[in-house]
């Protein structure tokens, strides 16, 4: 989908980036965020600390679009060469900037220290281009604008990048991208698999549609990303709204959230509507599922207590497993499951509990008993279930632990939706 404005490419710059030392986060945020300007970008570069190929990155993009974006390499170190680059690719020279050298010289008093010598080559700045306040670091950043192109160089750290486009980049692109405005959208969903989550929205997922509807998965979360383009805000926005309706009606209780919100804030939500408590008994989670539970601000208010009995020892005295269900059907089974979940609510004394045994690998396993083979365990004032959850050989101790935890806290999910004979 084209919104038909402005074209815009991302250079990023930096060795640690190119070798894989650090992972480019500032392509992916200034993408989304031109993105929810209606700006749509079209290439990312990423490029090592070269002068001759980030100015010919530079020199290319600037040939193709009516905005360009490089972050990092605005440093004090000789290997920052970003401003050297900039220049040549402009067809410029860096001369000392009295704007930049004010603003570096105010942010070490600011600090009251000495500056080092070698911040002196952040006051050069390229003939001809406009210097950016740093607020958060020693970097200015660079602006500079021919015709109906503009490109901006800003430091790499994300935490001075951010800032400097909000005040720098934004005013500037803003009302220019042409053809209205462009929002998104992301449902998360859990529980499905992402072949059939395909098949029910295929009808939405067909190329050229707007709005465009697309599926990642991360960690078993899928995402359902909507992005929505109108000619005005508002028919952006009730276009994104209607499919939002859509999709939900479509998945039903698979979706647990929007945005960046996670199966543990989904689950405190219901707890702290339904004044529910809740407590945990885990074996080969180790206590990741009384963290994820925890992570959320006010959990005292649903979390009453978390037992971690790796041992058999542990789930005997703790939760008063019997010893005779360990030695027959051993730690990891439906049975130790039972007892766990059971002897956990009534020790706390909780609306609800979860109990969860498993095995994790890489050792352990067996042929009846598998790696990733996990049992789970609800137990509410009448009820204990339990559930058998295969989740695989092949993802490794900590995705497995991560799975069995997220099928967990969904199972909980499930279970206070009401919802819970639908879950698979
Ligand atoms: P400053 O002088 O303020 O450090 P800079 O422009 O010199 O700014 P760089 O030296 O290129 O910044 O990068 C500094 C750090 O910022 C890197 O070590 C890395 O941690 C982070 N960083 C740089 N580029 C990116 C990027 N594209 N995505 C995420 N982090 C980045």
């Amino acid at each position: 989908m084209e919104p038909g404005g402005v074209n815009a490419t991302i250079i990023s710059c930096g060795d640690e980036l190119v070798t894989g030392q650090c992972v480019d986060t500032n392509s992916a945020w200034l993408s989304m965020r031109l993105l929810s300007d209606g700006i749509v970008v079209h290439e990312h570069i990423t490029v090592g600390d070269n002068i001759v190929r980030i100015s010919q990155s530079i020199k290319r993009a600037l040939a193709q679009s009516e905005l360009v974006i490089i972050t990092g390499g605005l440093g004090p170190t000789a290997d920052d060469v970003t401003r050297e680059a900039f220049a040549e690719a402009i067809g410029s020279c860096l001369e000392v900037s009295s704007e930049a050298g004010r603003q570096v010289t105010k942010f070490f008093e600011r600090l009251h220290r000495a500056m080092p010598e070698s911040n002196r080559r952040q006051m050069l700045i390229p003939r001809g281009c406009r210097v950016l306040r740093n607020e958060h670091g020693t970097a200015p950043g660079i602006g500079y604008e021919s015709g109906s192109v503009h490109a901006f160089a800003l430091p790499g750290v994300p935490g001075e990048m951010k800032p400097m486009f909000e005040e720098h980049i934004a005013p500037i692109i803003c009302g220019r991208s042409g053809g209205g405005t462009m929002i998104h959208a992301r449902l998360l969903c859990m529980g499905i698999s992402e072949a059939v989550l395909g098949e029910r929205l295929s009808d939405l997922m067909a190329r050229g549609r707007n709005p465009s509807v697309g599926t990642t998965a991360s960690h078993a979360v899928l995402s359902v990303r909507i992005v929505s383009h109108g000619t005005s805000a508002e028919e952006a926005q009730a276009l994104l709204d209607h499919d939002i309706r859509d999709v939900r009606r479509r998945l039903g209780e698979v979706v647990f959230g929007e945005g960046e919100d996670t199966l543990q804030l989904a689950v405190a939500n219901l707890l702290f509507a339904q004044r529910k408590t809740v407590s945990t008994a885990e074996s080969c989670t180790g206590g990741l599922i009384a963290k994820c539970l925890t992570d959320v601000p006010g959990s005292s208010r649903y979390f009453l207590r978390g037992y971690v009995t790796y041992s058999n020892e542990a789930k005997m005295e703790l939760l008063g497993v019997s010893e005779q269900t360990l030695a027959t059907h051993g730690a990891v089974s439906e049975e130790s499951a039972r007892e766990m979940v059971a002897g956990c609510r009534t020790h706390a004394n909780s609306d609800l509990a979860i109990s969860m045994t498993g095995i994790a690998g890489p050792d352990g396993g067996s042929p009846e008993k598998p790696i990733g083979l996990v049992y789970i365990g609800l137990a509410d004032k009448t009820d204990v279930q339990v559930r058998k959850v295969l989740l695989g050989d092949h993802l490794g101790r900590e995705e497995t632990r991560d799975r069995a935890c997220k099928n967990v806290l969904n199972m909980l999910r499930l279970h206070l939706l009401g919802a819970a004979s639908h879950a698979h």
